[in-house]
């Protein structure tokens, strides 16, 4: 029996890739902002609709490297459908996460829940594009304002997004990207930070380079967190291909609509008017007293089938051991998709046959 992976990475044509890192040879800059790490940037920046992008090593290092230059103090507030890394590099920072519930409908965080956790120790708000899914920014934004907070949304889910027909890299302070194996777009392990202040870039770059600034001294106790010439290079022949990419996971989210749509106890992706999707992962949301059987049922009966589905997310970061009971915040609609929620293997090689296998094993777990 063939296996079905949840994931499984994308990578363009070989001989394209060797072709874009055959220079490497000649000007052997493997890393330190060479010419592909500038090309990938520039590139990036457009594609994103950002007035400026800075890389990075990773989208974790985006994360920390955010709050550290943007100053924040005492407790930020975010949300726990998230990966462990978002309240891990809040809690990094010597900063304190306090957690705001999600909306039902979208997985993102609340707005209408945010106001009632800040107090005068808040400095910012890190709200997260879950599966692709565009939080509300015009309402948190709105509410940022008015409390003199900082917007940081982590954006590693919402590559290539387009939201009120903005570019996912439009919004807040700082959006912070990974481009992880698992992601739309990779370039191997990577990531990036869009943004509008430039002197926040100064920082950005200061800090991922060790805090070097100009000759041998350093003023800032930097890090090493740049993306390297082979990354920039998987980059610039991922980017070329990222339409094709899109297009093939939405034929294979279409796939899985046709199939399970409308089949009682199940709540799938559902298409806003607003939104155009990148359809990163396809998340399924099992109601047991509808569908008969819950979400950690249908994720033994795939697994014995050879199907390798994912609790995603699940626990809750609020709930991973090392957090637990240590922070803030109420989030009863987070524990409820938590315990339910399923993805679903999700990639542009997935075949027809393969969805086809998949949902059925799902419908004959229906009672
Ligand atoms: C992947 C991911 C990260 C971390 O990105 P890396 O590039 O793996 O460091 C952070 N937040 C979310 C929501 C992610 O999915």
């Amino acid at each position: 029996m063939k296996e079905i992976t949840v994931t499984r990475p994308s990578l363009p044509p070989m001989d394209e890739y060797i072709n874009e890192i055959k220079s490497i040879w000649e000007t052997r800059c493997l890393t330190n902002t060479g010419d592909k790490h500038i090309r990938l940037q520039a590139e990036l920046a457009k594609y994103l609709d950002a007035e400026n992008a800075e890389l990075l090593s990773s989208g974790h290092a985006a994360l920390e490297l955010t709050m550290e230059a943007l100053g924040l103090e005492g407790e930020v507030i975010t949300t726990p459908f998230t990966f462990a890394s978002t309240a891990n590099a809040i809690v990094r920072r010597g900063l304190t996460p306090v957690f705001c519930d999600i909306k039902p409908d979208n997985f993102t965080i609340d707005p209408s829940k945010i106001e009632e956790l800040i107090t005068e120790k808040t400095s910012a708000i890190l709200p997260v594009h879950v599966y692709g899914n565009i939080c509300d920014t015009d309402e948190i934004e709105r509410i940022a304002e008015k409390h003199g907070l900082r917007v940081i949304y982590d954006a590693a889910h919402a590559f290539g997004v387009k939201y009120k027909g903005k570019g996912v890299g439009s919004f807040g302070d700082v959006s912070c990207f990974s481009f992880h194996a698992t992601k739309v777009f990779n370039t191997v392990e990577g990531g990036a930070v869009t943004f509008r202040d430039s002197a926040f870039g100064e920082k950005i770059r200061k800090l991922k380079n060790f805090g070097l600034c100009g000759g041998e001294d350093t003023d800032t106790a930097g890090c090493n967190a740049k993306m390297n010439e082979f990354s920039a290079a998987m980059g610039l022949c991922n980017l070329r291909h990222i339409d094709e990419e899109i297009k093939k996971r939405k034929a294979a989210a279409e796939g899985y609509l046709a199939a399970l749509e409308g089949v009682k106890g199940i709540k799938l992706p559902e298409c806003t008017a607003d939104t155009e999707h990148n359809y990163i992962y396809f998340p399924a949301l099992f109601d047991e007293t509808k569908f008969g059987a819950g979400r950690d049922e249908v994720f033994k009966a795939l697994k014995e089938n050879g199907i390798y589905a994912r609790k995603y997310f699940y626990p809750l970061t609020s709930n991973l051991k090392c957090f637990k009971g240590k922070y803030r915040g109420k989030t009863p609609t987070a524990e409820y998709v938590s315990e339910r929620i399923l993805s679903l293997p999700m990639y542009s090689s997935l075949s027809q046959e393969d969805i086809d296998r998949v949902c059925a094993v799902i419908l004959k777990c229906k009672k």
